[in-house]
């Protein structure tokens, strides 16, 4: 039950309508029961007194308008009561989204890198609606049952202390029993079904969008039945609920039925010490009636087992500690200083893995790079490249040594800063659903549409905007791009987003010769008063490098300029060699 209780805080704040639900719903079941059990005596009392004398002197009015009053206010209670407990629920479940979205965007991609898409969406989408199970049918039908038994046995006992007892008593040991014994029985499936609606999501998903590797390898009805299967999985998990909720259902008319003829029984003689009269009606009408106090928890804690499945899963994320961890403020901010940006890698060791045998992704680095120099980085592919720019903008944090940007640790800036200091043209470039413009101004907000069009044509993008300029709408139902447009997009933002610290990695990669050379010019006019890192497997135009670094296998083996590697007849001359 403790996994509830993160969620549990977050009642708080919704107690208004929450509580204001409780009692309407409380209102609805005294309107409901008070119904039935007026009902039962107005009927015998009425008939009763149509038998004696009485007849002229009984009152039909009021009962008959007690009855009247009772039925349309439960039909308001109950109303009223959907509109507010709906109402605060919803207001309930965004704030829960909003929790699990504010927990879950630091865990990225270090913690959650190891759950599927699917799991996480579903995580998301369905675990946190379950969360409401919780207010829906655990808590409020449980203080609504214990306080309507209460009222009603304390209502009975007025009359006949020994038969409110007897009823109060009865239903008690059923509100115990009941959620005790169907909770067991569900908990298994609940867990169960908790799981397979993750898995039909997976395999749903993962056959959406693989579907077209799917078919060109003949694979696809092997996916197919896949789905098939976590689908019947989770169909007969459904079918378990529904015949275990029938179960406690009708379990529980069975226990109504025999405790109404007990009190039926117990009245027989009269109500109290008077003799047998229309009392007994009220008291017969009310047992009938009680039903209603237990229906709602009946069925409901065959889910608790699911709802706590979704709230373990759902605390697998939200407890999880952040890999990397920004401060709030940058200390001393580097724009404020205008110390320039030189970058200084100091024994900087990162592998993929906690595990100490894990092979080091970037092994004992040190590397200084000055001002507004220009830096190539060679290497084989899986040399560490990629890895050394993303430890450079705290995608990872190292786990040895120091990464420095102007003499300050990088762990001190805040994030904010961070990226105003750094612009990136990352190999792989996702393109967002979205217009163009979209896609633009995640680089730079301010931008206006002349700017970003600019920057378009710069990049050879110009057509792009032929149908719908910038509205034109890029990725899922829009225009698919071509990988080399896709990359051009990267550099556009890049020189968009205009940071004194320039990293490329492989930003011509992909392209022919000719969009090459108009992007290298393009960027070579950028770089001007930036510190640049330009990750590359072409070694063309490396002669107007600074600094030449060449990687194998996360460690640095050579560094200088062009002529002078080439001099020292090593690893570069030999990669220029190949060539
Ligand atoms: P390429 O030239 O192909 O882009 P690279 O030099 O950029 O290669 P990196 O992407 O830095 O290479 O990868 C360095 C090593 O780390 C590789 O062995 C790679 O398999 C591994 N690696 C990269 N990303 C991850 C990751 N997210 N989890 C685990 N290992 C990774
Ligand atoms: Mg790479």
């Amino acid at each position: 039950m403790r996994e509830l209780l993160p969620y549990l805080k977050l009642y708080k704040k919704h107690w208004f309508g929450l509580s204001l639900g409780m009692i309407l719903g409380f209102l609805t079941l005294f309107a409901s029961i008070g119904l039935l059990t007026l009902s039962g005596w107005f009927l015998s009392a009425a008939a009763v007194a149509g038998l004696t004398i009485a007849r002229e002197t009984f009152n039909y009015m009021l009962p008959g308008g007690g009855v009247r009053g009772l039925a349309m206010g439960r039909t308001a209670g109950r109303w009223g009561e959907r509109v507010v407990s709906h109402n605060a629920t919803f207001k309930l479940l965004t704030d829960l989204r909003v929790y699990f979205y504010e927990k879950l965007t630091p865990l990225i991609p270090g913690r959650v890198g190891v759950l599927r898409d699917a799991d996480l969406l579903n995580r998301l989408v369905a675990d946190v609606s379950a969360m409401d199970h919780v207010y829906l049918r655990l808590i409020s039908p449980v203080i609504l049952s214990v306080l309507g038994i209460t009222c009603l046995s304390a209502f009975l006992m007025w009359f006949d202390y020994d038969i409110g007892l007897t009823l109060g008593a009865i239903l008690m040991a059923l509100v115990i029993i009941w959620p005790v014994l169907f909770y067991k029985l569900g908990k298994g499936n609940g867990q169960r079904l908790t799981q397979n609606r993750a898995d039909l999501r997976i395999y749903a998903l993962d056959w959406i969008e693989g579907h077209s590797e799917l078919l060109l390898f003949g694979a696809e009805k092997r996916y197919r039945q896949k789905i098939d299967q976590a689908q019947m999985a989770l169909m007969t998990n459904q079918a378990i609920n529904a015949h275990i909720t029938g179960l406690a259902n009708a379990l529980l008319l069975l226990a109504n039925g025999f405790t109404l003829i007990l009190i039926l029984w117990l009245s027989a003689d009269g109500i109290g010490a008077s003799g047998p009269s229309p009392l007994i009606a009220l008291v017969v009408f009310a047992a009938l009636a009680s039903v209603e106090l237990l229906m709602p928890i009946a069925g409901a804690f065959q889910y608790l087992g699911q709802t706590l499945a979704s709230a373990r899963r759902l605390n697998e994320v939200i407890g999880a500690e952040a890999d990397v961890q920004f401060p709030a403020h940058t200390h001393s901010p580097v724009f404020a200083n205008n110390q320039g940006c030189d970058i200084q890698f100091q024994e900087v060791s990162f592998a993929y893995s906690a595990d100490n045998n894990a092979p080091l992704a970037v092994d004992n680095m040190t590397l200084n790079i000055a001002r507004r120099s220009k830096v190539a980085i060679l290497g084989k592919t899986g040399s560490g490249k990629s890895t050394l720019l993303q430890l450079l903008t705290r995608y990872w944090d190292v786990q040895q040594g120091q990464i420095s940007i102007a003499g300050q640790p990088l762990n001190t800036f805040c994030e904010t800063e961070l990226r105003q200091l750094i612009s990136v043209v990352s190999q792989r470039v996702d393109i967002l659903n979205g217009t163009l413009r979209d896609n633009l101004l995640i680089a730079k907000p301010n931008a206006d549409d002349s700017e970003l069009a600019a920057t378009l044509v710069n990049v050879g993008l110009g057509e792009l905007m032929n149908e719908q300029g910038l509205n034109q709408w890029l990725g899922d139902g829009g225009r698919q791009l071509s990988g080399g447009e896709k990359r051009r997009i990267g550099i556009a933002r890049g020189v968009l987003h205009n940071a004194p610290i320039l990293l490329l990695d492989e930003p011509t990669e992909g392209l022919d010769r000719s969009t090459e050379s108009q992007i290298m010019a393009l960027l070579e006019q950028h770089y001007q008063n930036k510190t640049v890192i330009f990750v590359t497997h072409r070694l063309v135009g490396l002669a107007h490098m600074d600094n030449i670094v060449v990687l194998e296998q996360g460690k640095l083996v050579e560094q200088g300029q062009h002529s002078a590697l080439l001099k020292q007849q090593g690893r570069y001359y030999q990669l220029h060699q190949s060539l």
